[in-house]
């Protein structure tokens, strides 16, 4: 997920784990929408395995869905609700079939929006709204496959996670079916429909052959040239961590409060990134990165906790300066890291992982997001490019459909480079302090120097680069301790690219 300047409603659950020892595989869900009125009627079929102790299913579904029956095992059961909570007994053995059939107005996760007179319906999951429309176990460390059959007056367009199947409809019907099967698993936070009434769908694909579908609102189609370099993006990221998990991927047009959302292999992208003039920088293509990096990390290997979201949006945000540098070369890479590393005083002092906190969405600062990337640019120098990149290709397989902690990345981080990383993990993870460069610019000598001052030993070793900038003219520097005499007389910027420090003069 991507935020944009304004914020978005908060959320009214509070973030509890799933039931131990029950695993939702699979859900497969069959929605009738009135896409006007956000009325539906629905069924939910949740394939659980379970283990001999585990004897109730927990799920959350919005006080606003009526529940007509639930079934186990084809076999009708009494549940108990409470609030949004429902519990559902389950059998003796080891899985069951749970079917809920639901209906009501949805008054959460499910939002209209306008787009140059077209009203668009679509669904946004994180964190926990899925609720509103999906009775799931909503915490990331439960991903599953999510079929989805969602049946629309028959006039509309419909964009959905997962790969498109199928649509159809009976002569004398006025609705229309839509099929989108995801083939490996995302947490429920990802799993989204969006319907319109029309999308222009451009169909591109990459070298080795995955399909890729852009779903764009007529008027904007003009627009869309910032999904172009797709293809790329994912043939880089591929290089990088490995296969792409899905069978295909899509980006959405939506008019969201969001800047963009990494539903499960189907991007959903603000609609005023489609129609803004992005100043020489194609802030649609940006955010694309962004969500297109989260299919490996978030969706794919998904965070053990709310806690843990830096190692979504972290990885989301460093992995973008990633294929910037692939794609475009290491001074655009540097630019963007500059910018990465300039964060406010609170948020580059936060912890990383929060001891504490009452809604998801209280997690959403740019601690997670450029702290996180920060933090994994300074393990990479830190480790090597070797290691570093050897890692994550190790963490996108073992932790494929697996929650991943921020304990787990650091023993693995240790395996892969024979090295103990507790101090590094206290201080820039689990710390609340930043190393401090104090620079020193002496005007008639065109002198200038810099000196790590506070915590200089958390950088010991390491290859950080500072940009020098004067008068349109850049220096890159990589010792932490120095000085330059420069060619022109007014005062200079020291950036450090990518790496969080107070820089005093
Ligand atoms: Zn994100």
């Amino acid at each position: 997920m991507l935020l944009l300047p304004a914020g978005c409603g908060r959320g009214e659950h509070p973030p509890d784990a799933p039931t131990p020892g029950v695993d939702v595989r699979a859900y497969d869900v069959s929605i009738r929408l009135d896409p006007i009125s956000l009325y539906l009627s629905a069924r939910a079929r949740l394939t659980v395995f379970h283990t001999a102790d585990a004897n109730t299913l927990d799920l959350q579904l919005s006080e606003a869905m009526q529940i007509r029956r639930v079934l186990v095992d084809e076999e009708s059961v009494r549940f108990e609700r409470q609030g949004d909570r429902l519990r559902i007994p389950l059998p003796e053995g080891d899985s069951a079939l749970v079917t809920i059939t639901y209906f009501g107005t949805a008054t959460e996760g499910l939002h209209r929006g306008d787009v140059a007179g077209q009203i668009v319906t679509y669904s946004q999951a994180w964190p926990q709204h899925g609720a509103g429309w999906l009775p799931g176990v909503h915490h990331p460390s439960d991903p599953a496959r999510f079929d989805l059959h969602l049946i629309v007056p028959k006039d509309y367009d419909v964009a959905a996670t997962g790969v498109y199947e199928s649509d159809r409809f009976r002569p004398h019907d006025s609705w229309r079916r839509y099929d989108f099967s995801l083939d490996a698993d995302a947490p429920t936070y990802t799993f989204a429909f969006a319907v319109a009434d029309s999308f222009v769908v451009v169909e591109d694909s990459t070298d080795s052959g995955l399909a890729i579908r852009h779903y764009i609102l007529p008027d904007d189609a003009r627009s869309a040239a910032g999904l172009e370099r797709t293809p790329e993006v994912l043939e880089v990221l591929e290089a990088i961590l490995g296969p792409y998990p899905y069978a295909a991927y899509s980006t959405v047009e939506i008019p969201m409060g969001y800047a963009g959302m990494e539903n499960a292999a189907a991007s959903f992208l603000s609609a005023d990134l489609y129609t803004s003039s992005s100043g020489g920088r194609n802030a649609l293509e940006e955010v694309n990165v962004h969500e297109a990096a989260h299919q490996w990390f978030g969706n794919d290997v998904v965070p053990a906790g709310w806690e843990d979201l830096w190692l979504a949006e972290g990885f989301a945000t460093y992995l973008t300066t990633v294929v910037y540098e692939q794609m475009d070369g290491p001074e655009v890479a540097q630019e963007r890291r500059v910018r990465m590393a300039q964060l406010g005083w609170r948020d580059a002092r936060r912890r990383l992982v929060p001891e504490q906190y009452i809604d998801p969405e209280d997690l959403l600062s740019a601690t997670v997001y450029k702290k996180g990337g920060c933090v994994l640019h300074l393990l990479r120098l830190t480790l090597g490019d070797d290691v570093f990149f050897a890692a994550l290709r190790r963490l996108a397989r073992d932790y494929a459909d697996r929650p991943l902690s921020t304990e787990a990345l650091r023993i693995l981080l240790e395996e892969e480079s024979g090295r103990g990383l507790d101090g590094f993990f206290a201080y820039w993870v689990y710390g609340t302090r930043i190393p401090e460069l104090r620079i020193a610019w002496d005007r008639s000598a065109q002198r200038l120097t810099w000196r790590i001052e506070g915590d200089a030993g958390t950088l010991d070793g390491v290859p950080v680069e500072l940009l020098i900038q004067q008068d349109g003219h850049t220096e890159v520097v990589n010792v932490l301790n120095g000085e330059a005499v420069l060619p022109g007389a007014d005062e200079p910027r020291v950036l450090p690219v990518g790496v969080l420090m107070d820089v005093h003069d």
